[in-house]
């Protein structure tokens, strides 16, 4: 079954070819700084809703940097050759400290944590991704909680933010038949908390926006066509030298793709139906 991201799902909105360029050639993109301090930050969260509450404070969480930073080199070693400035490791512990004049972490007691949740839409398209923390209250609300540590102005990736706790909260609602109470983006750098309540009929307009999404994207794999869409999105955008809009050329469009494996079974398997249809049309 073919399965969609929010990140993935987001790409495509954003430019077609962006969505190509990762999802189907399956580019490898080297992590940038700020996506390493984001990995860094994420990590020393997630070390410190482990402790026990009275020592989820902001010294331990200054403590846990250099320790997560050295496990996250240990896993992923190609972060060794990334260019970072001397004050990495400070700018992480500024964003934790950003974190802290927002929320308490010692009056929270995260349901889960790095979880991942998916579900099936429409018979045939699994959805799934990460949620950072999902708190669930005495009285059964659901909050789903994203961390944004990104460097790029907010404004630039706000509604992509959006989309992506969207996501969330449809999952949730199709997997648990809860609609959460509050989708919490946390901007750890501008030190500022997004909450926003969707409802149920929006969420379920948003899954039919995103079926209609993955529509879209089958027909660009049936006829190998993702186009560039260039927007202010390009600044951040890894392949710029691939791409026509900057005077690149895309690679050719690989053959072993496991999207268009999917589409073209789909397509095989929707023209057999309506074949067999149209036989007993006639037999009858
Ligand atoms: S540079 Fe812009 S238009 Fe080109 S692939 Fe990247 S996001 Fe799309």
């Amino acid at each position: 079954m073919p399965t969609l991201s929010p990140s993935r799902a987001a790409d495509f909105k954003t430019c077609p070819l962006l969505y190509r360029l990762r999802s189907i050639d399956r580019l490898p993109e080297q992590p940038t700084a700020d996506q390493a301090r984001g990995t860094l930050v994420h990590a020393v969260l997630e070390r410190l809703f482990d402790l026990p509450a009275g020592q989820r404070t902001l010294t331990q969480a200054h403590d846990l940097v250099d320790p997560s930073w050295a496990a996250l080199l240990a896993e992923q070693p190609e972060l060794a050759s990334l260019e970072i400035g001397d004050d990495f490791l400070t700018s992480a512990a500024d964003l934790l400290g950003g974190y802290f004049e927002m929320e308490d972490p010692s009056r929270l007691e995260p349901a889960e944590r790095e979880t991942l949740i998916e579900a099936v839409l429409d018979d045939e398209l699994l959805i799934r991704g990460y949620i950072d923390r999902l708190d669930v209250s005495p009285a059964g609300d659901l909050r789903v909680v994203d961390y944004k540590t990104g460097g790029a102005p907010r404004e630039a990736f706000e509604a992509r933010a959006l989309f992506q706790l969207k996501f969330y909260a449809l999952v949730l609602m199709r997997t648990r038949g809860v609609v959460p109470r509050v989708l919490r983006l946390v901007y750890l750098k501008d030190r500022e908390i997004c909450d926003y309540t969707p409802d149920a009929v929006e969420l379920e307009r948003f899954e039919k926006t995103i079926v209609a999404l993955w529509r879209a994207i089958e027909q660009a794999a049936l006829a190998r066509d993702f186009r560039p869409k260039p927007s202010k999105l390009c600044g951040w955008c890894a392949h710029q030298a691939l791409c026509p809009s900057f005077g690149g050329t895309p690679p050719p469009y690989p053959v072993d793709s496991a999207v268009t494996a999917a589409v073209d079974a789909r397509t095989a398997r929707l023209a057999a139906q309506a074949k067999a249809a149209e036989d007993a049309a006639t037999v009858g």
